[in-house]
């Protein structure tokens, strides 16, 4: 038998889940303005947009948020993620909007695209996407040498667990965005994106939508199109971590 405090003590810690922690990364920002749209639209804002959106679901839904940036201020890109580690944080969701290089390709794609980490990318177009994401970079930000960067990635895909759960993270934030936006479904994709791989959790990075395109661009920019997104992501995150608790008991 427990003495009665003990009792109480396991009770509680069994009714209070505990803290989970969501570092949300809202793309560029500051020098780093990301994609622009016909129109003028900037990358950078949209992403703040959805971020805090997402930030203030999360955190009705009880969960510990970290932003990695709150205004329109750079962040090197390897500071993101090692802010995801210092905190401690169960999951990392980066938010980026997509873009096309020619005006024939920008005017047609449209839709939603979702990475997880891979030393390959998925395909030329997903190669494309990383190489657009990762030359952001500051001015005075060492340039990251590229056997580290290597390294950082198989550091990262080492670790089958994460690598595992990031994916099922992936498809869960898709499936839940594609539905809720009504937008095209570009698939889920892998590839090396530098902002993923010194991440210690599962880790994303969605593209929700592309900036290139004129009409998406617009509806990207509505302050309801942005709410839509990120009650999607916030449903996402709440249902791969259901998921994930149910497989550990
Ligand atoms: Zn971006």
């Amino acid at each position: 038998m427990l003495a009665p405090v003990a009792a109480l003590l396991l009770s509680v810690a069994a009714a209070t889940p505990p803290v989970f922690t969501v570092v949300v990364d809202p793309g560029h920002g500051g020098a780093q303005e990301g994609a622009i749209s016909p129109r003028g639209l900037r990358e950078s804002d949209l992403t703040l947009e959805i971020a805090r959106r997402l930030g203030a679901r999360l955190r009705r839904m009880g969960a510990r948020v970290i932003l990695t940036r709150t205004g329109d201020v750079t962040v090197p890109m390897a500071n993101r993620a090692a802010i995801a580690n210092a905190s401690r944080a169960d999951l990392f969701v980066s938010i980026h909007l997509n873009s096309m290089p020619t005006v024939e390709s920008r005017r047609v794609t449209a839709g939603v695209e979702t990475y997880f980490l891979s030393a390959d990318a998925t395909d030329t177009h997903a190669s494309a996407v990383a190489a657009r994401e990762n030359a952001d970079r500051l001015a005075g930000e060492p340039e990251p040498d590229p056997d580290d960067t290597v390294g950082a990635i198989l550091a990262s895909l080492e670790d089958a667990a994460s690598l595992d759960a990031s994916s099922r993270l992936a498809y869960r934030v898709h499936e839940r965005l594609v539905a809720a936006l009504g937008a095209g479904d570009r698939g889920v994709k892998q590839a090396p994106f530098y902002v993923l791989a010194g991440a210690r959790m599962p880790s994303v990075l969605v593209e929700v939508g592309f900036i290139s395109n004129e009409a998406e661009a617009e509806r990207l920019r509505s302050k309801a199109y942005q709410e839509k997104a990120a009650a999607a992501l916030a449903d996402a995150i709440a249902t791969f971590r259901q998921e994930t608790r149910a497989a550990r008991n």
